[in-house]
């Protein structure tokens, strides 16, 4: 290390994102013995989705309620998208979850269509999974799956609305980019199902190996 970039790490020390305490990294033992509150991980095998009698593989990270909630809440609206660090960390210090990432070739985001990414400055979802794919050393692709339709919020909607808002809204491209591969999909909040389900359709399209589904919190 030079001496710029120690400098640099003196600047930027990381701070836990949930009580901002230095020197333990992102996220703290403390705040992180607290978020473990939260943890559900791997669905028993019955809850599994079955997707034309392929069986999708599901991993939620939290129950989205009380600290979990207003940190995701923080961290779509509020303008905190450093926690990105601190959930990833999270996830990489429980071994269940990241073995399971680990065990994906590519992590794809449910992507947000272009005038609302445009708005909001990022894709939420698309950060998580970057830096998740780094971490595991697999790879992140965001140009295979395009939201084409700007439809309304789905937390705005009852279940069946769910499903109406998102037909249709999702596009495969460039498919031979998953030719063979793993799939694993990201998204932030798991509450029907509806967005995934979308998602898992498209996806499906392509002649891929396996695919998963790996959610921040299941609602
Ligand atoms: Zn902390």
């Amino acid at each position: 290390m030079n001496l710029l970039e120690k400098a640099l790490e003196y600047i930027f020390l990381p701070s836990c994102g949930v009580c901002n305490k230095l020197g333990e990294g992102y996220l703290c033992k403390k705040c992180g013995k607290e978020l473990a509150k939260y943890a559900i991980y791997l669905e028993k095998p019955g809850e599994n989705i079955t997707y034309k009698n392929k069986e999708v593989e599901k991993l939620h990270i939290f129950e989205y309620k009380e600290l979990v909630r207003k940190l995701i809440i923080g961290y779509k609206f509020n303008n905190k998208s450093y926690l990105y660090k601190t959930f990833c960390e999270f996830i990489v210090k429980n071994k269940k979850a990241f073995d399971f990432v680990q065990s994906y070739d590519i992590i794809i985001p449910v992507p947000m269509h272009n005038k609302k990414k445009a708005k909001r400055g990022y894709n939420q979802s698309e950060i998580i999974a970057k830096e998740l794919a780094r971490l595991a050393e697999i790879k992140m692709e965001k140009h295979v799956l395009l939201k084409t339709k700007d439809n309304k919020m789905q937390s705005t909607l009852n279940k069946e609305e769910r499903k109406n808002n998102v037909k249709n809204v999702y596009k495969l491209i460039n498919k031979e980019k998953i030719d063979n591969k793993k799939i694993l999909i990201f998204d932030d909040i798991y509450t029907t199902g509806a967005t995934i389900e979308a998602c898992i359709e498209e996806i499906s399209k392509a002649n891929i190996k396996q695919i998963g589904i790996i959610t921040l919190a299941k609602d």
